[in-house]
């Protein structure tokens, strides 16, 4: 459900910009969104990342697919609409995240193009990074971290990503991850790699 903004709401500029956070900070910030199939290694990467970036005394955080629907998100479902709502509000509070100079690392199946399009949209070039964690539905469901490729069989979850609810690979990723066939550290410096590249991160 898209509920318009006020009509006698007026957006404040902050004298705190976040062109001052990076400086502080002494890193840029973005969006590092991951998607991929339940099961692909988003979580896992996404943590793994955010700990060398903690290490090297970057500012992050990480928004967990399963912690935000204990929260933001506690009031949606898994159709096709309330995912899309889902997307939208992650977007915005990524956005948010982005102007207060965060290393924001999101880790949803996030499994329509489009609805990652418009995430891509909110920003500008460049501040979102698309990362396909790309593994067969096979290798995910051998691991079935969380049981529920097992449920999702049994009939019992409704329209699961992959078995019963489509998932849209991205055409043109910044980014694609072999996480069914590569270790985990090999993965995590792939990312790291390219933050570097962009010029996001000096010090890795
Ligand atoms: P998702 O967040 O995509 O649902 P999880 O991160 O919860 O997936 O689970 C992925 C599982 O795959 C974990 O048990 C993790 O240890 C394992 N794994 C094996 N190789 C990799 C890899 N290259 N990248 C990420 N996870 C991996």
């Amino acid at each position: 459900m898209f509920i318009p903004s006020s009509s006698n709401t007026v957006w404040h500029s902050p004298t705190v910009t976040r062109e001052r956070r990076q400086a502080l900070n002494r890193h840029q910030s973005v969006i590092l969104w991951f998607t991929g199939l339940s099961g692909a290694g988003k979580s896992t990467l996404a943590h793994a990342v955010e700990e060398r970036l903690h290490i090297a005394a970057c500012r992050t955080f990480v928004l967990d697919g399963d912690n935000v629907r204990h929260g933001l998100c506690a009031d949606l479902g898994f159709g096709d609409e309330d995912r899309r709502e889902n997307i939208r509000r992650i977007s915005e509070l990524a956005k948010l995240m982005l102007e207060a100079g965060v290393i924001t690392l999101t880790a949803f199946i996030s499994p329509f193009r489009a609805d990652r399009q418009q995430a891509r949209q909110l920003v500008a070039a460049g501040d979102f990074i698309e990362i396909y964690c790309k593994c067969d539905i096979d290798i995910c469901e051998q691991r079935d971290v969380k049981g529920l490729y097992k449920k999702a069989r049994q009939g019992e979850i409704a329209q699961f990503t992959g078995i019963s609810s489509p998932y849209e690979a991205p055409d043109n990723p910044d980014l694609i991850l072999d996480t069914g066939r590569q270790t985990l550290n090999d993965c995590v410096a792939q990312v790291l790699d390219l933050l570097k590249h962009r010029g996001v991160f000096a010090y890795a």
